[in-house]
């Protein structure tokens, strides 16, 4: 017998038939890519859904990161955090822009406002924060240090999907928020992404940058790339947006019910709810301390034992990566909260189809169990 495999995340599937007419269309129209009736249909529905006046459509959130930098013209150095996904730090150096890392704050896991000063100069033309988990970082705070110093804030949103700070959309805040719709992601069109941006001369400079920079039939505006999403994409992306409000409510649930059974475990913390905040429940961490019985990593593996597959976001960190470890500020010394987070984070199944009684597996488990 094969032993059942409990993954971190897995995406929501609505049933199958209720995409087939959706391809039915696209195979009559052979539109397939290029700005097609779908990828129209679900820019305006998304930002409708998400509250935010524009966005662009991207075939994944990396190549927007990407283009989002290229689009206000980021040079020099760019402050950001170790504690992401490389693809934050990796869209820097594709734009031939230096990283800067400063530290976390142990509550949010996010940027440490009080750290980015000290890291500006001369040469710093923006910050590139990262709501980590979905959880808003000090918004006010960072535009206000860029506001006083000249630069631009472009947020990685991609776990932000949704999420709702102070009564509005989070990704209204910095100049551009860039989302990520990726399978392992709240929302998901297989691969995809998005840019949200303030205004429609901003869209129409990410939209010509999107198609290698094409403005019109004869004109090239710069070196855009290819970041299109397609049609498939775009209708999942519409399919999936009716089942969006039923499938937080699931996650919500989950994230309930761990916290309960995981209140009071001696060694094991879970993060704080983020005050006024409508979340979207994206992922389940949790830090085992040096308190705790066994080591973060004998845990992950007596779950991997167990067929459950708990994933570390995020070790290692990005600053201990080869391309980024020579640079002064990746210096463990600099970035001492990150290291001990990276050290004792653990992030346990969440998503909308999972069992109960899978869930209780895990639970058992990290509570001591085998
Ligand atoms: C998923 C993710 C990305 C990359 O998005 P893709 O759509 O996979 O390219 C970037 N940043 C963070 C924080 C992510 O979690």
């Amino acid at each position: 017998m094969t032993k059942k495999i409990i993954t971190v995340t897995q995406p929501h599937l609505p049933p199958l038939e209720e995409f087939i007419p959706y391809l039915e269309k696209i195979w009559e129209s052979k539109w397939l890519t290029n700005n097609g009736p779908f990828h129209q249909e679900l820019e305006v529905a998304l930002a409708k859904h998400l509250g935010v006046e524009h966005l662009a459509l991207f075939t994944n959130g990396t190549l927007a990161l990407v283009t989002a930098l290229q689009s206000l013209r980021i040079s020099g150095e760019v402050i950001t955090t170790p504690y992401s996904f490389v693809a934050t730090a990796h869209s820097l150096l594709w734009n031939n822009i230096r990283p800067v890392f400063v530290d976390i704050d142990p509550l949010t896991l996010n940027l440490d406002p009080d750290k980015i000063e000290a890291a500006i100069t001369p040469q710093t033309t923006a910050i590139m924060p990262v709501h980590c988990y979905g959880n808003p970082c000090n918004v006010e705070r960072i535009q206000q240090i860029a506001d006083t110093y000249g630069l631009k804030v472009i947020y990685d949103a991609a776990h932000a999907f949704g999420v709702h700070y102070k009564n509005e959309s989070l990704l209204k805040h910095g100049n551009l928020s860039v989302l990520s719709f990726h399978a392992t992601k709240v929302f998901t069109t297989f691969e995809g992404g998005a840019i949200v941006c303030p205004d429609a001369e901003t869209k129409q400079r990410i939209d010509y940058l999107k198609n290698f920079g094409f403005a019109d039939e004869v004109t090239v505006m710069a070196p855009g790339i290819n970041g299109k999403m397609n049609e498939v994409q775009a209708a999942f992306g519409l399919l999936q947006l009716k089942h969006i409000a039923s499938a937080i409510a699931r996650r919500k649930a989950v994230d309930l019910r761990y916290r309960e059974a995981l209140r009071g475990v001696a060694g094991i913390s879970l993060l704080p709810a983020p005050p006024d905040t409508l979340r979207n429940y994206a992922y389940l961490p949790i830090m085992v301390g040096t308190d705790f019985t066994i080591s973060r990593d004998a845990l992950y593996q007596r779950l991997r034992d167990a067929g459950i597959h708990a994933r570390r976001y995020f070790y290692p960190l990005i600053s201990d990566m080869p391309m980024y470890r020579g640079l002064p500020s990746a210096a463990a010394a600099n970035l001492p909260v990150a290291q001990k987070i990276s050290a004792e984070i653990l992030c346990l199944p969440i998503y909308p189809d999972l069992a109960e009684a899978d869930q209780d597996r895990v639970i058992g488990i990290v509570r001591g169990g085998v």
